[in-house]
């Protein structure tokens, strides 16, 4: 029997689907797969998990040396703790412990992190901006925005930086999901989107919207709110890189030129208008579970991990 794999995991566990990402120590891809998050937690989150992991390390002869967790929460500062997770079916009583039952059950340390911050790890080693600040702007169920700082995402005093969609530059006449009033989601998400979409009869598809209402005010207004609330991050942080994307920038025919072009309008010149990059986001859905498997890998396996501009240059 050979000597086993050394392996990293990243889960990202969303809404609907839950993507697994197994990385070895050279940081190659060995193994992703996408399932039905009620499917598999069904069982119990802890059960359903370990399943899941040990299906794929028996299949690999592989040992496990860490695993990254994203879900879309507010996660403590001690990544183990998730304070708040509306849009999860997880009881407080599956949440409490969640950690310390997952090592026990996989027998690997387990770290929890907010999902935006896993698509930014992603998306900042995809480009080579690991040593530059970089900031993401994911504009897909909410408001997704993300901080990249000193090379590892910038989480705050208490774990929970960089809620941009839940600035208080919304309709405060609407209640956001957090439980604010007039939040910017209320009226720049994909959320206020198909509020919007659903309000009327419609002749064509919400996935075509763009192709079809860009001229309808709603729409440009998000656009601006868009604009407005990006532009004002780019003016605070003074990054290198702006990254953007989101399952609604991903929808056909979004407006991305126009979009960063009202954003440009609302920079500081000279700087830092005449500097800051916009890139686009890559958007394949295992983008978080593969940023969840980096930042395992540059955790549990510290000594053997090469940022990929390291190993580029090296
Ligand atoms: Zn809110």
């Amino acid at each position: 029997m050979p000597k086993p794999l050394n392996v990293v995991a990243g889960v990202d566990m969303g809404a609907t689907h839950i993507r697994l990402c197994l990385q070895d120590e050279a940081g190659e891809v060995l193994h992703c797969e996408k399932l039905r998050t009620a499917e598999v937690i069904a069982g119990g989150v802890v059960c359903g998990i370990a399943k899941l992991l040990v299906a794929q390390l028996d299949r690999l002869n592989a040992r496990c040396r860490g695993m990254v967790m994203g879900f879309p929460a507010l996660v403590g500062k001690d990544r183990r703790t998730i304070i708040s997770t509306p849009n999860l079916p997880l009881s407080p009583a599956e949440l409490g412990e969640l950690a310390g039952k997952l090592e026990d059950a996989l027998g690997c340390p387990v770290e929890f992190s907010r999902d935006v911050n896993l698509q930014l790890s992603f998306d900042v080693a995809q480009n080579g901006l690991q040593h530059q600040q970089v900031l993401g702007a994911y504009l897909g169920t909410g408001m997704g925005f993300a901080i990249w700082l000193n090379g590892a995402p910038w989480t705050g005093a208490h774990g929970v930086a960089g809620e941009l969609g839940h600035i208080p530059q919304g309709d405060m006449q609407l209640t956001c999901g957090c439980g604010n009033a007039g939040c910017l989601e209320t009226v720049c998400s994909g959320i206020a989107l198909k509020r919007w979409y659903d309000a009327s009869p419609r002749s064509y598809e919400i996935g075509e919207l763009f192709n079809h209402a860009q001229q309808e005010p709603f729409v440009i207004a998000l656009l601006a709110h868009a604009a407005r609330a990006i532009a004002t991050s780019v003016n605070l942080f003074d990054p290198d890189a702006v990254i953007l994307g989101g399952g609604v920038m991903d929808m056909p025919a979004f407006p991305r030129e126009a979009l960063v072009a009202q954003i440009k309008q609302h920079l500081r010149r000279p700087l830092p208008h005449d500097s800051v990059c916009f890139i686009d986001a890559s958007s394949s859905s295992f983008n978080g579970a593969q940023g969840a498997a980096t930042l395992a890998r540059s955790c549990f396996l510290p000594a053997l991990y090469v940022a990929p501009q390291q190993a580029a240059l090296g």
